[in-house]
């Protein structure tokens, strides 16, 4: 049954065609219109300080589907978690990255490839799946994606208010030239991409196949998915028209089909009334890979909205979503900028029935967990500044290590 619902949904893509002199690979979103007017509204109260200090982290599954598994598009684990890295390296404006212009803004978003599945079992936030028979030519019919979906069972097994799905096809539609495809707000869909477009050319990883759709080898540094994932975040493409435009007014409005080319050549292309240049380095343009360098502040405004106030992705960003999805607790305990606490201290110790937690004041919240001598974990939770008392009153009388901030320390319950 999997099977049939995979490979009877071969749908007709109209293929566009695009007057200018090169080439370009598209991505295939839709519009959400109910979601985006909500989120717009949202943006009147554009926060006014360049960072929150507060870090939302998102669990991933790639699933990887292709009839060739021992071929390049079932790309290695290598690539993918290099594509983990580069995300990371975009959303938080790493230092000593390409992506640290001062035109840009740190979204104080980051990623991880889930650990576990909705069941609680344990995964490697990398699901592979052989497609033999089947042939995806086209993922822009809802009725294909809806059996891809169930083919990977992922409302039941990777629900989207817990995890970002992103799935890996062999093909895409229009010889490839969609390189990605997502939803504005697309929380019910996740992120489809191209094999060949996931991860750098210089990760270093083994068998790795890019594809030259263009004769340039534009698109070899990881820059498909960052653009997805900012639509998937509801971000427009910067160049959609010029009213409303993207919603963000420190994109320059453009239309217009875009055109690849980055540098000086690309400033005036397809400018709208007010307009003075064009903000081609942003990841919602169409340009090169090497080219792409910022979100804009209110476009991080935009994605950090859509996490808090959407109901399809309020879970995603929640501390218990953090644990239910095998998020790393020794990272979980860093701030917004990537400092830990210095040391963790508990007292009383020897105890009773609680323990008070000290931990670096600057730190929003610590995550925890209660291992045996034996490394069973009998309690996990989540500390607050203003919550730092807990209750171990259940545990029997024993020895236990409590472990936060990649420390661990011994317990004893009298
Ligand atoms: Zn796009």
């Amino acid at each position: 049954m999997r099977k049939l619902l995979l490979c009877l949904t071969i749908g007709l893509f109209t293929s566009q065609l695009f007057a200018q002199t090169r080439e370009i690979a598209i991505c295939g979103n839709e519009y959400s219109d109910g979601l985006n007017e909500q989120v717009s509204a949202l943006l009147q109260a554009n926060r006014t300080t360049g960072t929150t200090g507060v870090l939302y982290r998102i669990p991933v599954v790639f699933h990887v589907l292709t009839d060739q598994p021992s071929g390049v598009s079932n790309i290695s684990d290598c690539i993918i978690q290099n594509q983990i890295t580069i995300l990371n390296n975009c959303f938080r404006r790493k230092a000593g990255t390409p992506n640290t212009n001062a035109a840009g803004a740190d979204a104080e978003i980051e990623f991880y490839l889930a650990r576990k599945n909705n069941s609680g079992a344990a995964i490697s936030g990398i699901n592979r799946i052989n497609t033999a028979n089947c042939n995806y030519t086209t993922v822009n019919s809802s009725t294909q994606i809806s059996a891809i979906r169930n083919a990977v069972s992922a409302s039941t097994n990777w629900p989207n208010n817990k995890y970002l799905n992103i799935f890996v096809l062999k093909t895409m539609p229009n010889s490839n030239r969609v390189r990605g495809q997502a939803w504005y707000g697309g929380g019910n869909m996740g992120v489809f991409v191209h094999y060949s477009y996931v991860g750098s050319k210089n990760s270093g990883c083994p068998n790795v196949s890019y594809l030259d759709i263009t004769g340039f080898k534009a698109y070899d540094l990881g820059m498909t998915v960052v653009h997805e994932v900012g639509h998937y975040l509801n971000l427009l493409h910067t160049f959609d028209n010029c009213t409303p435009g993207d919603g963000c007014t420190d994109t320059p409005p453009v239309t217009g089909v875009p055109n690849p080319l980055c540098g000086t050549d690309n400033n005036t292309k397809g400018l709208c009334s007010g307009a003075t240049s064009r903000q081609w380095q942003n990841y919602l343009d169409y340009t090169d890979d090497a080219c792409m360098d910022r979100f804009t502040s209110c476009q991080v405004t935009r994605m950090r909205n859509v996490l808090t106030s959407n109901s399809q992705y309020t879970n995603i960003v929640t501390n218990n979503n953090f644990l239910a999805t095998g998020g790393d607790i020794a990272t979980s305990v860093r701030n917004v900028n990537g400092e830990s606490a210095t040391t963790l201290q508990v007292f009383p110790n020897p105890f009773n029935k609680e323990i008070q937690i000290s931990f670096e004041n600057k730190l929003q919240s610590v995550n925890y967990q209660i291992v045996t001598i034996f490394g069973q974990s009998v309690q996990t939770g989540q500390l607050t500044r203003t919550q730092k008392t807990l209750d171990l009153s259940k545990l029997a009388p024993g020895v236990y290590f409590i472990k936060a901030n990649n420390q661990s320390v011994k317990i004893i319950k009298q």
